[in-house]
This record gives structure tokens, C-alpha cells and sequence, in this order.
């Protein structure tokens, strides 16, 4: 079925099974990964995981152990990089010094031509106007700033009107301000012409907030692939729970009703207490309804609870968690969380370890028992080290990321 002409439902990119081996090295220990035309598509995970040999294996760099590659229905095997109708863009500028800005948009042009009815000329000076450096063309590269060389790059990797885009880390020589500029730059590109693009980096920040969908990447395999915001509220595992920023993870065993424990089973069929997690070393966390399904009394989980979804107030002025708004710090940054806390949610003694001042937001780090907990909070009100505070937990927070 694959190997036909492009069909109208073929995706944009399928790779299946993907295998590299160098020596005894496995770098991709079997890929699976499909993008959808127009997708922006990020490959993202610690250094090695194997993100930079996927996109070479695409660009046909590389060429794998086992699998195989489809691009719009076409499959790859045996077919060089200038026939694939990809542009890539690397993480070093790799723009030739010895020739200006306009030769080297226009290099890329040297296998296709420019697109008809235009002119070499007009389509490098499409392409500058595109990147936002109109009348550069005549500029040495040297010259350049480091975000204005990547996007001569990118004018580049465009000017043959490629179907495919590969962008590996371009930003990461760059510094954060300029960094943040060129991918909200290159995202809106990226729009405008509708491009398929996949793109690595190693930033989780970066995947979450440019990407359609993001395929998390650890030792050369897929963890999970999802929307930025899927993969942030619900990681199927504790790697992606872990990799995309701050998490709490606690490990534990299942008990029935708080700190009697008793059959699970029969807890839920009573309709009684929600099941709990008793921290192995702390106190008990409430567990979300839908994880009571196939729960038993005494089960090992290992569950996670982002810091800004924890709410925080301090301890000894006698209120009941959630009765006075003014307390709730923390929550999600307003969007929209009621202010009533869940009355199955835990309420965990703690104190503030350290505080770290981070300008929009305060992470406190605290002791619950023995556990070390972190918590986000917005940061208008001021925690001090030793004070003792209370911090409140909702089941439909708490996320179950492995089970055994
Ligand atoms: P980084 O973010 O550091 O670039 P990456 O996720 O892109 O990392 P890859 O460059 O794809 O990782 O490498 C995956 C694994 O394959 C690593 O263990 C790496 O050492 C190994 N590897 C890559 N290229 C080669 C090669 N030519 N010969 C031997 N091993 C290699």
C-alpha cells in the first residue's frame, strides 16, 4: 500500500520501525512516528537519546539498519537526499563565508532552479523579504548576527520550495533572548507557507511551546507522542512526567480510605472513601477515580503532581482548606480553577525547606515527612525557611505514571 503514488491520506512523514545500530551502539532502537501535512513536529530528549539520527536517517543521511521511511506515500529506501524534496537546517550556521547572503540563498536553489515564472534574483529576494532581512542580500555572512545567519540558513533550506523542513537545534548556539525571538520567527514561517517541519531540540521549553505535536525521545525510542498540553497534564511515564519540567513524583502503595487500610475492591464497591497512595516514607495522597478501576490493596504506583497545581497556605490560623480564597496561592495562574478545593484532596503537613525568588512565580521546596515536595506558587505572597504551611492537593492532579 505504501510504496504508490502519494495518496490523499498518505501522512506527510511515516517512519516504522526505525532502527540505527553503529557497532554495538543502538542509536534508534525501533521508531515509530507519523506527521501530518502542515504539522509542526518536534523530536525532543536529553543528549543521545537519538533525535539527531531520526532527522538524518529523514534527510537520507544516514542510512538505517532496519525500517523504513515514507514521505507523502513514497518510500525513501535508496533515494538520495537532493531527490527527497527536504530543506534542512542545521544547528551550525554551515553558510558558506566566502559568498554573500544572496549566493547563499540562491545555492539552494542549485539543484531545482527557482520555482517558474520567476527568476533566481526574485526568488532570493522573496526569501529574504520571508525571513525578515530584505536588502541583505549583498551582506557577507560574517556580518551577520548569529539569528540573522540562521535565517539565511533557513532562506536557504525554503528556496526550493522543499515538502519537508528539518530544522536540528538551529537555535541552540544562540543566546536565550535571541533564541525565543527566532522560534516564535521561524514558527510564523513556518505557518505562512504550510510546511511540514520537524524539529529537534533538546529544550523542553522550546517543544512545548512552538510545536503542533511533540514526540518525546529516550534511548532511542518513543515514549510518547501528543499535544504540548497532553503530554504536560497527562505523561504516560515517569520519563516524560520528569523530562517536561518541574514534577513531583512519589512512589507508594495502594491502601483503602486514607490510613485504614482495607480491601480496595471493596472500598469502591461501598462507594466509600476514594482509594489512597500511602509515599513510601510519608504520609497518603488521594488517587483520581479513574485509577480505582483494576487499584488492589497493596499495588506498587509511582504517581506525579505538578508543583503549580499544588496549592500552599500556612499552617496554624485555624481555616479549613479552601474557605478563604485568600489563601490559595498557587492554584494554575487563573485559568479558571474553581476555588472550591476537592473534599477528596489531601491536605499534607509540611515545611519550607528553601524558597527559590523566580520574578513571576516562587518555588518553595518542602518537607512533608521526610519527602521532598516542590511547589509553584505565584508568588504574592512571601514564604519564609522553617515556617510550617499546608499544602493542598486535588485527586484529579495526581497522575499515575508507572504501575507494577
Ligand atoms: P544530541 O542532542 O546530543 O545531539 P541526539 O539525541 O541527537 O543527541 P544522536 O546524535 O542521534 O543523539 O545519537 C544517538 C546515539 O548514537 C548516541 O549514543 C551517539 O553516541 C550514537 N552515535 C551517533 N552517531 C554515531 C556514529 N557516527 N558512530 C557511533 N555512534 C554514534
Amino acid at each position: 500500500e505504501a510504496s504508490g503514488p502519494a495518496e490523499r491520506s498518505d501522512p506527510a512523514v511515516r517512519v516504522e520501525d526505525l532502527r540505527v545500530e553503529y557497532g554495538s551502539t543502538t542509536a534508534l532502537d525501533g521508531v515509530d512516528v507519523t506527521v501530518e501535512e502542515g504539522e509542526f513536529f518536534t523530536l525532543v530528549g536529553p543528549s543521545g537519546c537519538g533525535k539527531t539520527t531520526t532527522l538524518r536517517c529523514l534527510a537520507g543521511f544516514e542510512e538505517p539498519t532496519a525500517g523504513s521511511i515514507h514521505i507523502a506515500g513514497e518510500s525513501m529506501a535508496g533515494v538520495p537526499p537532493e531527490s527527497r524534496g527536504i530543506g534542512v537546517v542545521f544547528q551550525s550556521y554551515a553558510l558558506f563565508p566566502h559568498m554573500s547572503v544572496g549566493e547563499n540563498v540562491a545555492y539552494g536553489l542549485r539543484f531545482s532552479g527557482p520555482p517558474e515564472g520567476t527568476t533566481k534574483h526574485e526568488r532570493v529576494e522573496e526569501l529574504l523579504e520571508l525571513v525578515d532581512l530584505p536588502g541583505f542580500a549583498d551582506r557577507d555572512p560574517d556580518t551577520l548576527s548569529g539569528g540573522q545567519q540562521q535565517r539565511v540558513a533557513l532562506a536557504r533550506a525554503l528556496a526550493p520550495e522543499p515538502r519537508l523542513l528539518l530544522l536540528d537545534e538551529p537555535m541552540s548556539a544562540l543566546d536565550a533572548r535571541l533564541r525565543e525571538r527566532l522560534r516564535v520567527q521561524v514558527r510564523e514561517i513556518q505557518r505562512e507557507l504550510g510546511i511540514t517541519t520537524v524539529y529537534v531540540t533538546h529544550d523542553q521549553e522550546e517543544a512545548l511551546s512552538v510545536s503542533d505535536r511533540v514526540a518525546v525521545v529516550d534511548g532511542g525510542r518513543i515514549e510518547q507522542v501528543g499535544r504540548p498540553r497532553e503530554l504536560y497534564d497527562a505523561p504516560a511515564t515517569r520519563f516524560v512526567a520528569e523530562f517536561l519540567g518541574d514534577n513531583n513524583v512519589f512512589a507508594g502503595s495502594v491502601v483503602a480510605g486514607g490510613d485504614r487500610v482495607r480491601d480496595a475492591a471493596a472500598a469502591r464497591d461501598d462507594g466509600g472513601d476514594p482509594l489512597r497512595l500511602r509515599v513510601d516514607g510519608g504520609g497518603t495522597l488521594p488517587l483520581p477515580s479513574d485509577v480505582a478501576e483494576d487499584a488492589r490493596d497493596g499495588d506498587r504506583l509511582v504517581v506525579c503532581v505538578r508543583p503549580e497545581r499544588i496549592r500552599v497556605h500556612a499552617s496554624g490560623d485555624g481555616d479549613r482548606e479552601g474557605e478563604r480564597a485568600g489563601d490559595r496561592v498557587g492554584g494554575n495562574g487563573g485559568t479558571g480553577r474553581g476555588t472550591g478545593a476537592d473534599p477528596d484532596g489531601a491536605l499534607l503537613a509540611t515545611t519550607v525547606e528553601s524558597t527559590e525568588f523566580l520574578g513571576d512565580a516562587t518555588r518553595l521546596h518542602c518537607d512533608w515527612n521526610g519527602v521532598a515536595v516542590t511547589v509553584r506558587t505565584d508568588g504574592s505572597r512571601s514564604f519564609d525557611v522553617g515556617e510550617p504551611v499546608t499544602l493542598g492537593v486535588d485527586r484529579a492532579d495526581v497522575r499515575v505514571v508507572e504501575r507494577s
